[in-house]
């Protein structure tokens, strides 16, 4: 990209931009803190699903101070539906770093950001041009389709690839030295609301007399797409034991992506899987849940305990009171799909 190119189309993505940026509610503040939580958030989970998440959290947890201070077991049913709970483990991880070695401020540096749990590139690279002015790029999947069309990088995927688009986004982060976090979201919304995998909305495009893509009439071929893992399907069933208008949830402890988590126990013949004795009734329905690849396929039994539980890795807990307790969404979604309580 030539250096008149470069600072031209820094000019256009800023512009348009400030014009149509939409009104989400981490825009409204350049605290690092709730820049930090939104870019965390935002990470393979959509814009729509992240606000109502970003509030509670921060309603709970208002600073960093806040949130190094509080059990991990409330930060992850905060986080409860939003997936992918490594993110709130290294959030929580961070978060007592942030304090004990920064005074409860995010760094102001990018190796001192790389430190923290959870923080890589594109993540301290948002969190410093948004909150901190500092020029330093972003590049994600949005950014990495909108430069490989730009630029027509026919392989962005590939280590050449990789180098191209972040040396193209660190070139055009350097030509908006007065608002680097404005440009890197610009980039960001232009992919996300415009530049589209599928269809890309040219003619509504900012930047399309730029474009490289367009002028090639690629831009649907550019970015090739991923190759997907084939879904696999995955039998399961869990039991309901419900009483006095509760249900018994079991503490996941294998070491899995939803370990310490809350789920409903294994369905199994007598003694379940999870150490429970139950006399099973017949399936009374079946949900799908998606994780990833693996399509899961669960039923679901009501069933009634055969001697008490263990105390200490089982619980009760009513419909109301979910919100307080770390699970995933597959809970909600069984609960949701038995309307009376089986007794
Ligand atoms: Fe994307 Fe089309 Fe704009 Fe090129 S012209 S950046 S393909 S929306």
């Amino acid at each position: 990209m030539s250096l008149p190119s470069r600072d031209a189309l820094a000019l256009d993505l800023l512009a348009w931009y400030r014009s149509v940026r939409r009104d989400l509610p981490w825009r409204r503040s350049r605290d690092p803190y709730r820049v930090w939580i939104s870019e965390v958030m935002l990470q393979q989970t959509t814009v729509v699903a992240v606000v109502p998440y970003y509030r509670r959290f921060l309603r709970a947890f208002p600073t960093a101070k806040a949130l190094a201070s509080a059990r991990l077991e409330d930060v992850l049913a905060a986080w409860s539906g939003l997936g992918y709970y490594r993110r709130a483990r290294h959030l929580h991880q961070a978060a007592r770093l942030v304090v004990a070695r920064h005074r409860g401020r995010f760094p102001r540096t990018l190796d001192a950001a790389l430190a923290l749990p959870g923080v890589g590139r594109y993540t301290a690279g948002a969190i410093l041009s948004i909150a901190y002015s500092l020029p330093l790029p972003v590049v994600d999947g949005n950014v990495a389709r909108v430069l490989s069309r730009l630029l027509l990088i026919r392989k962005p995927r590939s280590a050449a690839g990789q180098r191209r688009l972040w040396n193209a986004a660190a070139a055009l982060v350097t030509a908006a030295p007065a608002a680097p976090g404005d440009l890197n979201q610009a980039l960001m919304e232009l992919g996300a609301t415009v530049c589209a995998p599928k269809h890309p909305a040219c003619g509504a495009c900012p930047v399309a007399h730029r474009c490289a893509a367009r002028a090639a009439d690629l831009e649907e071929e550019i970015p090739p797409p991923p190759r997907r893992r084939r879904p696999v399907e995955v039998r399961s069933a869990v039991a309901v034991v419900s009483r006095g208008g509760r249900f018994l949830l079991v503490r996941r402890r294998d070491p899995s992506l939803m370990q310490g988590l809350w789920e409903l126990p294994a369905a199994g013949p007598g003694d379940s899987g999870d150490g429970l004795r139950l006399d099973l009734g017949r399936p009374v329905a079946t949900v799908r849940h998606a994780i990833t690849y693996r399509r899961l396929l669960i039923s679901i039994h009501p069933a009634r305990l055969l001697s008490e539980p263990r105390k200490g890795t089982y619980r009760w807990v009513a419909r109301g009171d979910l919100h307080r307790v770390p699970t995933s969404s597959i809970v909600r979604k069984v609960l949701a799909a038995i309307p009376q309580p089986p007794v």
